[in-house]
């Protein structure tokens, strides 16, 4: 459920018309809807409040700073994957003990950043990483709180892109080797194992892989306590689907549902590491029309966002809603959405039927807030979106427009050149 709805002929964003903000605003630009962003993690809270849990929001869907701290207020944590998406965090005012550590590169630095902030726990993918964690906390004298990620083998169902829990991927650890490389992390001197991590992968759209990939992770788990090794977090991941197009993906209280009485008589506190189903559908990009051009086999809707501003399509083929800002009677056509960069694959939608649209129209690109800005790029030295977010009819800028100037900010014309 979201808040950009018709009244009338007009798109809104919550209570306030689209086309108020892009007059204001300019375009592209990126618009969240607050109370979509709420509602979508409250979903979260209240489905699990009978289980002790911290809802750590996954960075990497939508950094902004004021989306964090939205949820930094409402008691949310951070999964980061990123020194950078560390320091974001932090500066938002997340709570350092809420906050877990993925990825499969983490470098000393990043290392060293994190256990200087004191955060909840590493999510360890590699043998190697767990030694260097090791050494470095060894270093500074302290116990570096770890979970290992557990590659469980299941496949999500998703775009083989967003799918990561299958043998064939870089992330996590084999599940047959779980035990081994516990017993290892547990003879590390500065580690602490607090816990067990898994998450299967993206846009995942059935309760299923969550809860074949559960079985096999508490299966590893109770192997675990045989050893003597407690786990207290139990770190699930995230990937919860959204509904781009006809998909009817379980939301967070059929997770809950499903996952909790799997848990009985354990005593844990469940991590839950939310991205696209929170900010997802909470975000539009907005774009207008700037040239129509007729092909031999299709129309070219040229508009002002390319694919440095929404590179999904691009990357995954994905698909995402194109809606008129101002609806009108109009015939429908068969078309290509396309961006002023300069490479075939930079479109919007293609071979769609739409209704016409003319020069000077905004078009709406639904589902944009996950995976949206927080992919996007300077590429053909192109200044990257705004991004506002509307409450009832409050609106706020919550990132400028880059100017050119910000496009050469950090460049240098060296002596030898001049
Ligand atoms: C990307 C990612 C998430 C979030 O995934 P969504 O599909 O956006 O919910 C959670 N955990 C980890 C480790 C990730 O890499």
């Amino acid at each position: 459920m979201h808040l950009f709805k018709y009244h009338g002929r007009e798109l809104f964003a919550e209570d306030i018309a689209v086309t108020e903000l892009t007059e204001k605003y300019g375009t592209p630009l990126y618009i969240y809807s607050y109370n979509t962003l709420l509602r979508h993690f409250q979903a979260y809270t209240d489905a699990f409040k009978d289980y002790p849990h911290i809802i750590c929001f996954a960075l990497k869907a939508n950094p902004n700073i004021a989306i964090l701290r939205l949820f930094a207020k409402n008691g949310g944590g951070a999964d980061i994957v990123s020194g950078g998406e560390l320091y974001k965090a932090l500066k938002a005012g997340i709570p350092p003990k809420k906050i877990v550590y993925a990825g499969v590169g983490k470098t000393k630095e990043e290392i060293r950043f994190a256990l200087r902030s004191k955060i909840l726990m590493f999510n360890v993918e590699s043998e190697d990483e767990l030694r260097e964690i090791n050494r470095i906390a060894g270093v500074m004298r302290l116990k570096a709180p770890i979970a290992l990620r557990i590659n469980p083998d299941i496949d999500p169902e998703t775009h083989p892109y967003i799918a990561t829990g299958l043998k064939r991927h870089k992330f996590g650890i084999p599940i047959e080797d779980g035990l081994e490389y516990y017993r290892v992390a547990s003879r590390l001197k500065n580690i602490k194992v607090i816990g067990i991590h898994k998450h299967i992968g993206s846009q995942i759209t059935k309760v299923s892989p969550f809860v074949d990939a559960l079985r096999r992770i508490l299966f590893l788990m109770d192997k675990l306590s045989t050893e003597g090794l407690n786990i207290q977090y139990l770190d699930i991941g995230g990937g919860l689907g959204i509904s781009y197009r006809d998909e009817e993906p379980p939301v967070p209280e059929d997770l809950a549902r499903n996952l909790i009485p799997l848990l009985k008589g354990r005593r844990l506190a469940l991590i839950v590491e939310p991205g696209r189903s929170i900010v997802g559908n909470a975000g539009i990009l907005v774009t207008k029309t700037l040239y129509l051009k007729k092909g031999e086999e299709k129309e070219f809707v040229i508009v002002d966002a390319g694919m440095n501003d929404l590179i999904r399509p691009s990357l995954y083929g994905a698909y995402h809603q194109l809606l008129p800002v101002v609806r009108k009677k109009r015939n429908t056509t068969l078309c290509d959405v396309v961006g002023p960069v300069c490479e075939s694959s930079d479109f919007l939608a293609k071979e769609r039927e739409l209704k016409r649209v003319k020069q000077g129209e905004y078009l709406a690109v639904m589902g944009a807030g996950a995976y949206g800005f927080s992919m996007s790029s300077n590429y053909n030295s192109r200044p990257r979106a705004a991004e506002v977010m509307v409450r009832g009819r409050e609106h706020f800028l919550i990132r400028e427009r880059e100017t050119y100037r910000d496009l050469i900010r950090s460049e240098r014309i060296q002596g030898f050149l001049k």
